[in-house]
């Protein structure tokens, strides 16, 4: 057995698995678990998830396992693999087993794991075998850390770096952050509250920070009709980077991850924040308002789960209104934000193919796998979740009720009593405030047509301004790094540059005979120029040097803005623009 001296005493298994992580060499990025359980049959079965819960991709955490075995005393047990993430035990009798292996931590994002020389981040769904027959049987978790390293855990203590999960669920559900970092604490409505950055040390640096962050989070709970969160105890980690943005949600806690770069950026603050109000609403809509189908969580495979436009989209759109009920943005940011991404939906061409609970459906094989033609075959469903959000919230308004309130009826018919819904649930839940929408809303879901924005924009007083191009469309678009050839990342289907041949990958060499080394030179090949005529492309494709000619398109819009439209203005559409933006009826 590969014992190592200081190795902690057999702890008692009688209750359920005991998981003992040891982060002591982080500069091997190499994470030792050991798992102790008393084995229920003769046959017992290990495996890890595939997936993180709330990042719809199958990820194979198994890749980054190594060298297991198990012992039983001081007796090898025999182990066989029945499947990539899966071993069976062959036991002659129930005494208890140790399970040892090793992980490398050397994913950085919100569903992996990190461990560096200065911080450790694990996501447990990545690092905790699940023992047969032992899922809702509490599990110990139990850290060995470096000496200057503080653990940040959300899970009740049970005692000196050792935490009680009720079961592997809640276990997996816990992601564990360690390091030297200060730990802010502070209340939302006299539940306990812990912010952790690290990477900086963001409510030091910003004075402002943590109230700011209970403002919008006290503007959730108003949102769910609920004096308090959801949670008893909630845990923030923000991994601050260089280049990053996400979030992945929890029960108890939320990380996410955001760039030092956009933070300083005029409006980054205000992005971080709309980051947290998203993740901090998801303690209720997606973890504890769920969907059946994620009722319980099969961590083995694909699960569709329909509903995930309701789940992500609603929740990306009142992100978006949510620190401005908080008192901690403005209209003008509202409607700057809002603009943005409605300008995104209406760029994407994909939207014209994929309907959104289609794309709820694909996240799986699509959302997160991302290539040169996504824009033109798909349409997320956050953004398009979102953009139907913003329509269902309007069309609910004209009949006296609001997207919160269906929000807060599904919590209580559904979230509150740990019931998961189904697509026809939610279609309910709006048909029960507005009739009309039992017909209107499944054809929303599956259509691939827009709605009807301008109208319902216009209830509030609102229009989608154009910004115009200056220059002929030309169909694609070149990859964003400066120290790279200048080469296609997208071309655009049906565009100009695909109906010259070119495709994504092919680095451009000069136009019209003028060579291209930088955007620029494009740039200034291109301007003041609205002619349509064919231009010359000399291109590099497989290392072979091509020509082609390029028949420019007319100018289409660059993007759209939304403005208050001064032909709207009135003191109806006024009024309908405050009620809307308070969130509430
Ligand atoms: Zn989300």
């Amino acid at each position: 057995m590969s014992s190592v001296p200081d190795d902690p005493p057999r702890p008692d298994t009688a209750a359920g698995p005991v998981v003992q992580l040891d982060l002591r060499q982080p500069h091997r990025h190499l994470v030792r678990v050991t798992l102790h359980f008393t084995p229920r049959c003769l046959r017992p079965e290990l495996r890890l998830p595939a997936w993180t819960p709330g990042s719809y991709l199958i990820r194979d955490h198994v890749r980054h396992l190594e060298a297991l075995e198990v012992h039983q005393g001081e007796t090898p047990v025999a182990v066989s693999r029945t499947s990539e993430a899966c071993w069976q035990l062959a036991l002659t009798s129930l005494a208890p087993l140790v399970a040892i292996y090793r992980l490398q931590a050397t994913e950085l994002s919100v569903r992996t794991c990190h461990l560096s020389a200065d911080h450790g981040f694990l996501a447990l769904a990545g690092v905790v075998l699940q023992v047969s027959q032992e899922r809702w049987r509490p599990h110990r978790l139990e850290l060995r850390l470096p000496e200057t390293w503080q653990p940040f855990v959300p899970l009740p203590s049970a005692g000196e770096n050792a935490w009680i999960a009720n079961d592997f669920d809640r276990l997996i559900d816990s992601p564990v952050e360690a390091g030297p970092h200060p730990c802010h604490r502070f209340s939302v409505a006299g539940v306990p509250h812990r912010w952790v950055t690290w990477g900086a040390d963001l409510p030091a640096d910003d004075p402002l920070w943590l109230a700011d962050v209970e403002r919008v989070a006290l503007a959730c709970c108003r949102l769910m009709g609920e004096p308090a969160p959801a949670s008893n105890d909630y845990l923030f980690v923000l991994h601050l980077l260089a280049e990053a943005y996400g979030g992945l949600e929890h029960d108890h806690s939320t990380v996410l991850q955001f760039g030092r770069r956009a933070l300083a950026a005029p409006g980054g603050r205000r992005k971080l924040l709309q980051l947290v109000a998203h993740e901090y609403l998801h303690q209720w809509n997606v973890r504890r308002l769920k969907p059946a189908e994620l009722t319980p969580i099969d961590y083995d495979r694909v699960t569709i789960v329909p509903g995930l436009w309701f789940a992500e989209g609603v929740t990306s759109y009142l992100d978006l209104l949510l620190p401005l009920a908080a008192g901690v943005g403005t209209e003008a940011e509202l409607l700057e934000d809002l603009g943005a991404d409605l300008s995104r939906y209406l760029l994407t061409p994909g939207r014209r193919v994929q309907g959104l609970r289609q794309s709820a459906e694909e996240a799986w094989v699509k959302l997160y796998r991302q290539d040169a033609s996504s824009a033109d075959s798909q349409i997320s469903y956050y953004l398009k979740g979102a953009v139907v959000a913003l329509v269902l919230d309007l069309h609910l308004r004209r009949q006296g009720s609001c997207l919160a309130l269906v929000l807060r009826g599904l919590w209580r018919s559904h979230g509150a009593w740990g019931r998961g819904y189904r697509n026809q649930d939610l279609i309910d839940a709006f048909a029960g405030q507005s009739p009309d929408l039992a017909e209107l809303l499944p054809h929303w879901l599956v259509s691939t047509d827009d709605p009807d924005l301008a109208g319902y924009l216009a209830d509030v007083g609102l229009a989608l301004a154009q910004k115009p191009a200056l220059e002929p469309f030309l169909g694609w678009q070149l990859e964003d790094a400066t120290d790279r050839p200048m080469q296609l990342k997208r071309v655009h289907r049906d565009g100009p540059a695909e109906r010259a041949c070119l495709q994504a990958g092919d680095e451009l060499l000069a136009l019209d005979g003028v060579r291209l080394r930088r955007p620029d030179d494009l740039a200034l090949a291109l301007s003041h120029t609205m002619a349509l005529a064919e231009r010359e492309v000399l291109y590099c494709r497989d290392g072979r040097v091509r020509s082609t000619g390029l028949r420019p398109d007319p100018p289409s819009p660059l993007s759209w803005q939304l403005v208050i439209d001064p032909l709207l203005a009135s003191d109806q559409t006024g009024r309908n623009r405050q009620r809307w933006l308070s969130l509430l009826p």
